[in-house]
């Protein structure tokens, strides 16, 4: 992946609402963190503390589509009034936790 589709993928991860965003290690309240490349790699920086991270988790960088999808599945149900806003919200918390667990185990595998 190159170090600009990495941002992106990081951007679009801290702004979908289906899932919680990536926080500060010092401080869960300062602002989320922010993907920047430093010396050729991309970090994870909080603009409030300086505290940077190296690690970027794998599902970070490979759900995007999933997440698109959710959101896009939970306004649709919501326009057609199928769910309420909770009901849905549940459900889709459900199904991004069986979607972790599965890449989870997947990198538990491949080592
Ligand atoms: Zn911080």
């Amino acid at each position: 992946m190159e170090n600009k589709e990495i941002i992106k993928a990081v951007e679009a991860y801290q702004n979908a609402k289906v899932v919680h965003p990536l926080t500060c290690g010092n401080d869960s309240r300062h602002s989320n963190l922010v993907a920047e490349e430093r010396t050729g790699q991309v970090v994870l920086v909080c603009l409030d503390c300086n505290y940077v991270q190296i690690f970027i988790p794998d599902c970070v960088l490979h759900c995007q589509d999933v997440i698109k999808k959710m959101e896009e599945d939970i306004e649709r149900m919501q326009k057609a009034q199928r769910f309420s806003p909770y009901t849905t919200l549940l459900h889709y918390f459900e199904v991004m936790d069986k979607f972790m667990d599965r890449i989870l185990k997947r990198q538990k595998d491949d080592k």
